[in-house]
């Protein structure tokens, strides 16, 4: 069978371009392969829940601009599907005379975006969260918690709803762009036909592209997220989500203690490098995705530049205690006991050749491919607006007949 679209990855990225191609062409015919047995069972699956309110990103970045759009969107996606989410608001706490001058700077970032934030001292941050010490903090009142999970599932429902095919199980080995037709083969060797390819592939977005025949100047590193869960007890520890001050240089923000959508609350996610792309459980291993990157002159750069901040990373993961030491900074009551078990995340991370962390988008396009290679947090908050921007580029690709191939964008 052929379709006007096919879309390849059922985390949050390929279902909102669905959702917004279809709401656009409401005719169209489109198919969405999926590996898994189920929706957003990879980096959607496994993140913070998080509905960010874009504080943190430079004034007039797409990547700003898309997470407020994406924040008001997700909440009305909510809203309008009864899915539980709720304003808990953020808390970014000042722990030393360093982060002091970096929370001016974000203050700054906050009025250029037009994000509400307070600037509150060490009085106030104490009356708000009795659990919380610091030098002061900026509370973000906009921002949310959500389980990504379940947005996935409503937005895949819908999909269904209207005549959209969502194939799981089907792993695309394949996919060859010839005379204005994208044929893409999945497991067992069955074949689809669009007359457009979007790739949402996170963690194989690299291996897509180049299965394709593009041309990749990036390769996706895996960054383990490894998080705890605080015992029962311990639930209203915290009124909202309390996150350190982030250094400039990492796209991570740091470990942060995050109010689930559950009723629970998680400590977490650090950023230690990954020997696997898609394992899980504390020290699995993949000899593929390792000594791929192993081979990569780009990971090497990296690791020269941020050898410091990559051993400290690697002993937090190793120790509990360390980790422990660093969610004291701001919170000096929580115990080694209180660190329970829980499933870690594996961020995407594209690095360039030159070893330098890809902070925005990245999408590679041909006439009739766009493939999504870098989509990192908060990806998940500005999935929606993301789709769009993608659905009319493709409305695009499938307007025009010729298209410049091989262009980069990076918003
Ligand atoms: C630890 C962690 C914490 C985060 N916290 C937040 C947060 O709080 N808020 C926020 O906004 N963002 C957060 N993010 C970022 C956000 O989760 C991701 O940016 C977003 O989920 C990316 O979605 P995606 O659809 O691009 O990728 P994914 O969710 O990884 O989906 C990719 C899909 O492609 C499928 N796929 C791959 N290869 C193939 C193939 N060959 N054939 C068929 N299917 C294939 C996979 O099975 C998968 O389902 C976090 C990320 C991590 C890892």
């Amino acid at each position: 069978m052929s379709y006007d679209l096919c879309i390849i990855g059922g985390g949050i990225v390929g279902l909102a371009t669905a959702l917004k191609f279809s709401d656009a062409h409401p005719n169209a015919s489109m198919v969405v392969l999926e590996k898994e047995g189920w929706p957003g069972l990879h980096q959607t699956g496994h993140n913070s829940g998080v509905i960010h309110s874009g504080i943190y990103y430079a004034p007039g970045s797409l990547k700003a601009r898309l997470c407020r759009q994406g924040a008001i969107e997700t909440e009305a996606f909510c809203k309008s599907k009864n899915i539980a989410n709720v304003k808990c608001g953020k808390m970014i706490v000042a722990t030393s005379h360093a982060d002091l001058g970096r929370m001016e700077v974000l203050l700054t970032r906050a009025r250029q975006n037009g994000v509400e934030a307070e600037q509150i001292d060490a009085a106030e941050l104490r009356r708000r969260e009795p659990n919380i010490t610091g030098l002061g903090a900026i509370f973000v009142p906009g921002t949310g918690i959500v389980d990504y999970k379940q947005v996935c599932n409503a937005i895949a429902h819908e999909l269904k709803k209207r005549g959209v095919h969502i194939v799981y199980h089907a792993e695309v080995s394949g996919i060859e762009e010839k005379g204005g037709i994208v044929t893409i083969t999945t497991s067992e060797d069955r074949q689809w036909l669009a007359s457009c390819l979007v790739v949402c592939a996170g963690l194989q977005s690299d291996r897509l592209a180049r299965l394709a025949g593009l041309k990749t100047d990036f390769q996706i590193i895996p960054f383990r997220g490894e998080y705890y869960r605080l015992p029962a007890a311990r639930n209203s520890i915290i009124q909202s989500l309390i996150y350190p001050v982030p250094d400039p240089s990492m796209p991570f923000l740091g470990i942060h203690l995050t109010r689930m959508i559950d009723g629970g609350v998680t400590a977490g996610p650090n950023a230690v490098l990954g020997l696997s792309r898609e394992g899980y459980p504390k020290f699995s291993f993949s000899w593929l995705d390792t000594s791929e990157f192993m081979t990569y002159g780009g990971f090497w750069k990296l690791i020269s530049t941020h050898m410091k901040s990559g051993w400290r990373e690697l002993r937090n993961s190793l120790s509990r205690q360390r980790y422990l030491a660093e969610c004291r900074k701001y919170c000096p009551g929580l115990e080694l006991n209180d660190l329970q078990p829980q499933e870690a995340g594996i961020r995407a991370q594209a690095v360039m050749q030159d070893g330098s962390l890809m902070h925005d988008f990245l999408f590679l396009e041909s006439n009739r491919m766009l493939h999504v290679c870098n989509a990192p947090s908060p990806a998940a908050t500005s999935a929606l607006p993301i789709g769009a921007m993608i659905a009319e580029k493709i409305a695009g690709k499938l307007e025009r007949r010729s298209y410049p191939a091989g262009t980069i964008a990076a918003g």
